[in-house]
């Protein structure tokens, strides 16, 4: 399994770590022509202006909206991937919409496995509109969090940023199956 971590800016060495210690491949995106041999790929925490303006500049936009394996996005990542952005997640995010007092805050999300998931929000996009085909696997104050709609799963919070696998992991099942269904 290679999975592919796009190292413009932002949070990749992070991502790429867990990543490592959970025994899979991971590599640094920064070209196109990368994306042809990744069995997935993660689009990181960082600025999302930033990212968007590297990924036009290289030509990672086109390449990721045609990328047809799964794609985890946390935080930024979870703008970039937005209707408003490259369209591949049906939900509405505000940038930054975290009250300036909690921009960058820490709570325990249920995964509903009984076990809370320490999320840390820094400052996070916040989820406004989720579209029919969105599911919403965790929620903070009632709103969504951690969702998923087909081979995208997104996050407002940063998962590499703790100890705690499990979102992780979810990706990775989502790899799986996908490289199943291809074999
Ligand atoms: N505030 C950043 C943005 O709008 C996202 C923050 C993050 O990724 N930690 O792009």
């Amino acid at each position: 399994m290679r999975i592919g971590v796009l190292a413009l800016q932002g949070n990749f060495r992070e991502h790429a770590a867990m990543l490592r210690r959970l025994g899979v491949e991971a590599v640094e995106v920064r070209k196109p022509e990368q994306l042809g041999s990744l069995d997935g790929l993660v689009v990181p925490g960082g600025e999302s202006t930033t990212f968007l303006r590297l990924m036009r500049l290289y030509g990672l936009d086109v390449a990721i909206r045609e990328f047809a394996q799964p794609v985890f996005g946390t935080c930024a990542g979870m703008i970039v991937l937005d209707r408003e952005h490259l369209g591949l997640v049906d939900i509405d995010v505000d940038r930054n919409a975290y009250g300036r007092q909690v921009a960058s805050f820490e709570a325990d999300l249920d995964l509903g496995d009984g076990e809370p998931l320490r999320g840390v929000f820094i400052r996070a996009p916040r989820v406004r509109d989720v579209g029919e085909d969105v599911e919403v696997l965790a929620e903070h104050d009632g709103e969504p969090v951690l969702v998923r709609q087909g081979r995208f799963l997104v996050a407002s919070f940063h998962p590499e940023l703790t100890e705690d696998t499990r979102v992780h992991e979810l990706f990775l099942d989502a790899v799986k199956e996908a490289m199943s269904v291809r074999a």
